[in-house]
């Protein structure tokens, strides 16, 4: 009986101990694996994202211009350039005279118009008297014009100081040639000296607030086909001309609008 009570007691005993040390070994096994495992899976969750927005930012592009409207006669951004000519006989359907002050008989096309009569009398207000020689001109009178200037001094020269018949800023009937009050013709009108003028600084830094822009500005003959002329304003509405100026007040049309310039193909 005795023999057999110990037997149990020591079976009892060692049972206890191996519940107690399987206990005890269980613990450290399971609390260590759980944290590295946290720990190395988070880090690379969070590189991915911040790589995907970057490549995802410079995707930015300049709203794209339907090349049409510089070819389209109604559009208020058609070119005429030494490499752009007009539609043969073109003349604008909404011709009027502009109230301002003119040196002789002067059409532009209904807008322009409008517009050069509120710029003049916005200068008015600030006491400058803005005055055009020159706006719409005619495919036949431009010929006569150009072919006047080659007889005299060859074409060659005349290409310089004249366009050719359905090249001319003038016939789209959205340009205008300004000239001083009283300024003589050989000292500073249709001259560079125009730009020192009241009228000339005046329209240099108001002109785009009214839709008009400085068509050939100073040392861009290379890209407008024409040396600087700062008495000849063309109309293309406030928003681009304002958007052109804010570039730099000497930028051009044909860089804006990324628009083929420069001399004659021929
Ligand atoms: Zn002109």
């Amino acid at each position: 009986m005795r023999s057999l009570l110990s037997v149990v007691l020591v079976l009892l005993l060692i049972l206890l101990g191996v519940g107690l040390f399987g206990l005890l070994r269980g613990k450290p096994e399971t609390e260590q694996p759980v944290e590295p495992v946290v720990e190395t899976v988070e880090p690379e969750a969070s590189k991915e994202p911040i790589e995907a927005e970057v490549t995802a930012e410079p995707v930015e592009e300049e709203p794209q211009i339907d090349p049409s409207v510089f070819t389209d006669t109604d559009s208020f951004l058609i070119v005429a350039n030494k490499k752009h000519k007009l539609p043969d006989g073109y003349v604008p359907a909404d011709l009027v005279e502009p109230d301002i002050a003119t040196t002789q008989h002067c059409t532009m096309r209904a807008p322009a118009a409008e517009a050069i009569a509120q710029m003049a009398q916005a200068a008015a207000a600030e006491g400058i008297t803005l005055k055009i020689s020159s706006a719409y001109r005619g495919e036949d009178y431009q010929r006569s014009l150009y072919n006047n200037y080659s007889a005299s001094y060859g074409s060659e020269t005349a290409d310089t100081i004249s366009s050719r018949p359905g090249y001319s800023d003038h016939q789209t009937g959205l340009a205008a040639d300004f000239v001083e009050q009283d300024g003589s013709m050989n000292g500073i009108n249709f001259n560079e000296n125009f730009e020192t003028t009241d009228s000339g600084i005046w329209l240099r830094n108001h002109a785009h607030e009214y839709g008009f822009i400085m068509r050939y500005p100073k040392g861009k003959q290379d890209i407008t086909g024409y040396a600087y002329e700062p008495w000849h304003y063309r109309y293309i509405g406030v928003d681009y001309a304002t958007e052109i100026y804010n570039v730099d007040e000497f930028y051009t049309f044909e860089e804006y609008f990324g628009v083929e310039g420069g001399d004659y193909a021929d």
